[in-house]
């Protein structure tokens, strides 16, 4: 087994609002501040959305420049190396303009949400066949390593299917994402289920939605995980009734792993245990 941990920070997500945790980095400044502070607590893994003015999830090619440009610029300004993940899922927009950012900004990695189900009873969310053939295609072109998000066990088997279609290339990398109401809930067995599905030439992540957010992680790391994710995305309590911070959230993970005798994956581990493309091409 791979003793190396890959930490993932979900620095904003498309629904937390600041009313919830002010420290939901939103503006480009706050998202890239946020980036900087964890990735020199441990996060290998920056996993980013944006937000227009207002605050609204937003697929703005032209905020993504602005935002990746900002997250790029304070890094170096460290000497810090983080992998860059996009969301292909923030906000409103058609199949054309979930892309456009992939095309413009060629990020080393983004979600690839394979499949639709009704998110929190509240919307669909809506990864057609259309778009993930579209998808597909464009991480194919723009050798974008695909993070196949899983909700539910059915998600599994459309993986494979875009396996087979030649859309995920290299070793299938998959992010399980329980605990969203409408999808799996985040418990020990769904997590074992879900991991003995994947294919042997897998790698895979998870991150628990909320209360299941600590379960999840200790579980994950228990398995033998390649990664883990955190993050004021997916969870905004440190614990009951106490409001996070991202950089609290990654510090905690990186305690553990290394309790668990885990280390913690660079950048540069990162792109050799995905099978990411170098840094600069
Ligand atoms: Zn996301």
């Amino acid at each position: 087994m791979d003793q190396r941990l890959i930490i993932s920070v979900a620095l904003t997500g498309g629904g937390t609002s600041k009313e919830a945790n002010s420290a939901v980095p939103i503006t480009p400044e706050e998202i890239a501040a946020d980036a900087v502070a964890c990735c020199k607590a441990g996060a290998a893994v920056a996993h980013i959305h944006c937000r227009d003015k207002q605050g609204r999830a937003t697929m703005d090619a032209g905020v993504f420049q602005e935002v990746v440009t900002m997250v790029k610029n304070a890094l170096q300004e460290e000497r810090l190396d983080m992998i860059i993940n996009l969301t292909t899922s923030g906000g409103p927009a058609t199949d054309e303009e979930r892309l456009l950012h992939l095309k413009s900004l060629q990020p080393d990695m983004c979600s690839y949400d394979v499949g639709t189900f009704n998110w929190g009873n509240m919307f669909v969310f809506e990864n057609s066949p259309k778009f993930l053939k579209m998808l597909g295609e464009c991480v194919v072109q723009n050798n974008v390593k695909p993070e196949m998000e899983i909700f539910d066990g059915g998600m599994i088997g459309n993986a494979d299917y875009y396996i087979k279609k030649g859309y995920i290339t290299g070793n299938p990398h998959y992010q399980f994402i329980l605990g969203v109401s409408g999808g799996l809930d985040g418990t020990v067995e769904n997590l074992v289920f879900l991991k003995n599905k994947l294919p042997q030439n897998a790698t895979w992540s998870c991150s628990g939605i909320g209360k299941c957010h600590m379960p999840m992680l200790l579980a994950s790391i228990a398995m033998g995980a390649n990664g883990v994710r955190v993050g004021l995305e997916d969870n905004i309590y440190y614990s009951k009734g106490e409001l996070a911070t991202n950089e609290m959230l990654v510090s905690r993970a990186v305690r553990i792993a290394k309790e668990c005798g885990r280390t913690v994956a660079t950048a540069e581990d990162t792109r050799e245990i995905l099978g990411l493309r170098k840094k600069g091409i």
